[in-house]
């Protein structure tokens, strides 16, 4: 078995072989971690990965609830994270037992729960459908009509999709705490700076940023936006792993990190916990692995098949 070498992406790369693995990273990844992974993109992208690989191992960088849904809908495979603090403050601004507590104390109004996938198994467990923020419109227009909706736990992008769609949503108050730190003031700072640059901002944002933006999209979006834009810069609202993605794909375009009121440098610590060491591990040991009790995972896996049955 490979040890720990001067070379540690060989290591790695040798690793992922032996173990019949895959390794599937996120956008918001350091940059190390993006140029070795098998694939790179947004939730929706990986969990489109995660259904249909043919890997005994998924070594999924990203957070903690990322890899819950690849082992949700893989409950025969090793699924690791290469960091198990890898957390989300979205994630955890909405517990289960809070979410089936508030169901139940409004049984009345027989809610349809749509869930944006930054959410633990036991909340997918508990909702109808799940959605991500780059199929979130579509799928809230096949909704019932006659029914009452609660979109959990991002209220930012619960309101961006009501603005798109029409469609009245009671909100849960959750919120992502490195988007919610972009700010009108230094959104408009930044657009006095490069006034020719477009603003594309995440719907993770608050409404103030959201209404600076020329676009508001997806991570997986902005590449195509900015692929065809004509534009030659563009300041980009969210975290600040997207940058690499952009600058990699589209290396004749300048990418400037949209600025919070304290720094320029939007980093989701959660995200960034996984490293190259710990994926090394990770693969060597096959720990931390996602563990998800049946009954669970069983009552998750459905709404994540209706998403993907229907963003197809
Ligand atoms: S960027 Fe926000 S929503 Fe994404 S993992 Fe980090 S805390 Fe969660």
């Amino acid at each position: 078995m490979p040890t720990l070498g001067v070379d540690l992406v060989e290591d790695i790369r040798a690793l992922k072989r032996e173990r019949n693995a895959v390794i599937l990273a996120h956008n918001y990844q350091v940059k190390e971690i993006q140029e070795l992974a098998d694939f790179v993109g947004d939730s929706l992208g990986l969990s489109y990965q995660a259904a249909k690989t043919d890997a005994e191992v998924i070594a999924f960088c990203g957070v903690h609830f990322m890899a819950e849904t690849a082992k949700i809908v893989n409950p025969n495979k090793t699924v690791v994270l290469p960091d198990l603090d890898a957390g989300c403050s979205l994630s955890e601004s909405c517990p289960a037992d809070k979410l089936e507590a508030y169901l139940k104390e409004h049984a009345e109004k027989n809610y349809y729960v749509i869930a944006y996938i930054n959410c633990s198994a036991g909340v997918k467990a508990l909702s109808d459908v799940i959605v991500t923020s780059g199929n979130a419109v579509k799928i809230v227009n096949t909704a019932p009509k006659d029914r009452n909706i609660l979109f959990v736990p991002d209220q930012n992008l619960g309101a961006w999709v009501t603005e798109k769609t029409g469609r009245k949503m009671d909100l849960w108050r959750g919120n992502c705490y490195v988007h919610v730190e972009f700010t009108r003031q230094a959104i408009e700072r930044i657009h006095a700076e490069w006034p020719d640059a477009p603003v594309v901002a995440h719907p993770e944002c608050t409404a103030a940023v959201r209404m600076l933006a020329d676009e508001v999209c997806s991570t997986e979006r902005m590449i195509t936006f900015c692929k065809e834009h004509p534009a030659k810069a563009f300041v980009i609202v969210t975290e600040s792993g997207m940058l690499h993605r952009l600058r990699r794909e589209i290396p004749g375009k300048e990418f400037i990190a949209g600025p919070t009121d304290k720094c320029a440098c939007a980093d989701c610590r959660f995200m960034k916990m996984n490293t190259l060491e710990k994926l090394h591990d990770a693969l060597l040991n096959l720990q931390p692995e996602i563990i998800i009790p049946e009954s669970i995972r069983a009552r998750a896996e459905l709404p994540i098949r209706r998403m993907l049955e229907l963003s197809a």
